[in-house]
C-alpha cells in the first residue's frame, strides 16, 4: 500500500503509487517519486505528470520533481504469455544466449512451475550449489540459470500451491546474480496470483509478451499486458511465435496459425511488435536437444539477435 503523502497531488491520481514524499512549502512543492522500473522517456513523462499534476493546483506556484535513482543492479526482464504453449520458454532462452552473444552478461529466471524446461533448452543437467543459503546458478550456453526444474523432480512443482510456489521462486529471484546485466523471467503463463506476486517481489524492468498469431492466443495476450500494465511494468513488445511455415520438402509457405494478428493486436494494444519467428522443425528439434539456435550464426541464429536489438532499444526507451 502506498504511504500516505498528503499533498497537492491526491491519491486518485494514476501515479499517486509512485510518489514517495510531496512537501509544500510557500508556493513550492517538492515531490520525490519512485521510477523503478521505467525506461528514461518513461521517467521524463511520469516526471512532467506530475509537474502538471502539481501546478494545476492554484496555490501551487513552482513544482519540482526528483526521482529515485532505478534499482540497482540486473535489470530483469518478465516473458509472459495468456497461456501455455505458444513458445515463451523457447524465446526466452534464446533471447538470453541472443543476449549474451551481443556481450551482455545474462541470467535466466526459469520461473515456469508449470513445465520448468529451461534447463533442457540450455542442454544442462547441473543443480546448482547453495552459499549461506543462496543459490548459485549453473552456467550452460554462455548465461546462468537458475530453475524451479533444478528444486524439484519433473512434474512435482506442478502440484505446489500458491504459497509454495512463491518461496520457490523467491529463492531463484534472490539467487546470486552478482555481476549479471540482465535476467530474463521465464513466467507461469497466465495471469494469476503466481504470477502476480513474482512481478511485485522481482519488480521487473520490462516485460515482453509471447502470443501465436490465433485470436484466441492474443485475447490470452492482452490479458497477460494487462497484468503488467496493472503492476507498471513497462511493456517492451509483443513477439510473435509459430507464424508461417515453410515446407522443407516443397519450400512452399503457408500460415496454419494465421499471420500478422499479434502485430494488428500490438497496434491496437499501443505497444511495440517486436517481431515474428516462423514455425520450424529444426528449431523446434535443436531446442528438444539442449542446442538454442540463439547460439548459432544461421537464420534463426539472426533472427534471435535481431529480437535481442529491439528489446534492447524498446529497454532504452
Ligand atoms: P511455452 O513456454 O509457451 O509453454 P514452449 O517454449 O515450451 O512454450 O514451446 C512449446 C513447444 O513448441 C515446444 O515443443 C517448442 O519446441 C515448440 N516451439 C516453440 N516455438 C516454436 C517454433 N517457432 N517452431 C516450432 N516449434 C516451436
Amino acid at each position: 500500500m502506498p504511504r500516505m503523502t498528503p499533498g497537492p497531488i491526491p491519491d486518485s491520481h494514476p501515479d499517486f503509487t509512485r510518489i514517495r514524499s510531496q512537501k509544500l512549502s510557500g508556493g513550492t512543492v517538492t515531490i520525490v517519486a519512485d521510477a523503478s522500473g521505467l525506461s528514461a522517456s518513461e521517467s521524463r513523462d511520469l516526471e512532467q505528470r506530475l509537474k502538471a499534476a502539481a501546478l494545476a493546483m492554484p496555490y501551487v506556484q513552482e513544482a519540482r520533481v526528483a526521482l529515485t535513482a532505478a534499482k540497482r543492479g540486473p535489470k530483469l526482464i518478465a516473458i509472459g504469455s495468456g497461456k501455455g504453449g505458444v513458445g515463451k520458454s523457447t524465446l526466452s532462452a534464446n533471447l538470453a544466449v541472443a543476449l549474451a552473444r551481443l556481450g551482455h552478461k545474462v541470467g535466466v529466471i526459469d520461473a515456469d512451475i508449470y513445465g520448468p524446461s529451461q534447463p533442457t533448452l540450455l542442454g544442462t543437467t547441473e543443480k546448482p550449489m547453495a552459499e549461506d543459503k543462496q543459490l548459485i546458478p549453473v552456467e550452460a550456453n554462455g548465461v546462468k540459470l537458475l530453475s524451479v526444474g533444478q528444486l524439484v523432480s519433473a512434474g512435482h512443482a506442478l502440484a505446489w500451491r500458491g504459497p509454495m510456489a512463491s518461496g520457490a521462486l523467491t529463492q531463484l529471484v534472490e539467487g546470486d546474480w552478482k555481476g549479471t546485466d540482465f535476467i530474463i523471467v521465464d513466467l507461469p503463463p497466465g495471469t494469476g496470483d503466481v504470477q502476480l506476486s513474482l512481478i511485485q517481489k522481482s519488480r521487473p524492468a520490462g516485460a515482453v509478451v509471447v502470443s501465436t498469431p490465433q485470436d484466441l492466443s492474443l485475447i490470452d495476450a492482452t490479458r497477460a499486458i494487462d497484468l503488467f500494465r496493472k503492476t507498471d511494468v513497462p511493456v517492451l513488445g509483443i513477439i510473435e511465435n509459430m507464424a508461417g511455415y515453410q515446407c522443407p520438402h516443397c519450400g512452399e509457405s503457408s500460415d496454419p496459425f494465421g499471420s500478422g494478428g499479434a502485430e494488428a493486436a500490438a497496434a491496437q494494444l499501443g505497444v511495440p511488435f517486436l517481431g515474428r519467428l516462423p514455425l520450424s522443425a529444426s528449431l523446434r528439434e535443436a531446442s528438444d536437444a539442449g542446442r538454442p539456435p540463439a547460439a548459432e550464426d544461421g537464420p534463426a541464429g539472426r533472427a534471435f539477435r535481431d529480437l535481442a536489438e529491439r528489446l534492447l532499444s524498446a529497454l532504452d526507451g
